[in-house]
């Protein structure tokens, strides 16, 4: 028997990374799982998979969001993992660099939610929804990491306030404040910086458990928060950082 047997889950950023350990770990515990991305091509590694359809989705795109909602059936649970990294201090980010951040990292949940929340409160069996956020955000002040921080830590506040506004539907609202992952994305910002050697020991110097997480630490608890097993959790941001925070 599956966790997430009999109920669906839809998530964005699914082609790599964190959302696709997601997307597989979520097939095997029994989950129809509809895996999003606005990468085609790397989407497509996912096809085939038994319990996983593809569909490419820009969460950047409102049109796009509401008529991908509208085609689906049952909805269960949503994971919006769709996010970027910016680097730099306030002085280096410019406006374009700041609405772009807070457009993908935030206005993207903004979109999703308006539209799954009430095809959620029509079902009339609740929901669980997922967000992505990060310990760099309200919890910790991390370098360079500016216009990245204050998305995360709307990401939180978001999270807190659709939980209070939606609880006597039972649709559950909680996210998740990993601290460094092992993904393509990391490993891209490490290569791009003078000394990739160096940043890399830096990146795992912050977790005090002295390593990076893996990507399928972070499905694990995708698949706690998916399933009935966190029935009573909600409002709630999960610190997963190897004691980075502590
Ligand atoms: P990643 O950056 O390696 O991959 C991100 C995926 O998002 C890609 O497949 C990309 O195609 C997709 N994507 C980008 N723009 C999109 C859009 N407009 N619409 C739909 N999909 C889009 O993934 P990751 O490192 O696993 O990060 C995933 C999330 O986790 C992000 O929100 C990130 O901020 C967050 N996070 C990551 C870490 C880490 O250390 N990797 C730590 C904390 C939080």
């Amino acid at each position: 028997m599956g966790r997430l047997d009999g109920k669906v889950l839809v998530l964005s950023a699914a082609a790599q990374g964190i959302g696709r350990a997601a997307a597989l770990m979520a097939a095997k515990e029994g989950a129809k799982v509809i895996a999003t991305d606005v990468n085609a091509e790397k989407l497509k590694e996912l096809e085939g998979t038994p319990g996983i359809e593809t569909r490419v989705l820009d969460v950047l795109n409102t049109d796009a969001v509401n008529a991908f909602v509208a085609s689906l059936g049952k909805v269960d649970i949503v994971f919006n993992c769709a996010g970027f990294v910016a680097d730099g201090t306030i002085l280096d980010t410019d406006e374009k660099t700041w609405d772009f951040s807070f457009d993908l990292n935030v206005k993207s949940m903004y979109r999703m939610c308006r539209a799954f929340i009430p095809k959620m409160i029509e079902q009339g069996t609740g929901g669980s929804i997922i967000n992505m956020s990060s310990v760099a955000s309200s919890i910790k002040g991390a370098p360079s990491r500016s216009v990245y921080g204050a998305t995360k830590a709307a990401v939180i506040g978001l999270t807190k306030s659709m939980a209070v506004d939606f609880v006597e539907h039972k649709i559950r609202f909680n996210c998740i404040c990993p601290g460094t992952v092992d993904t393509p994305s990391l490993r891209e910002r490490i290569n791009a910086l003078p000394n990739p050697e160096q940043a890399m020991q830096d990146f795992i110097g912050r977790q005090k458990l002295g390593r990076l997480a893996t990507a399928d630490e972070m499905a694990y608890l995708i698949v706690y928060l998916g399933s009935n097993e966190s029935a009573f959790v909600t409002g709630q941001e999960f610190v997963i950082d190897g004691g980075w925070s502590l």
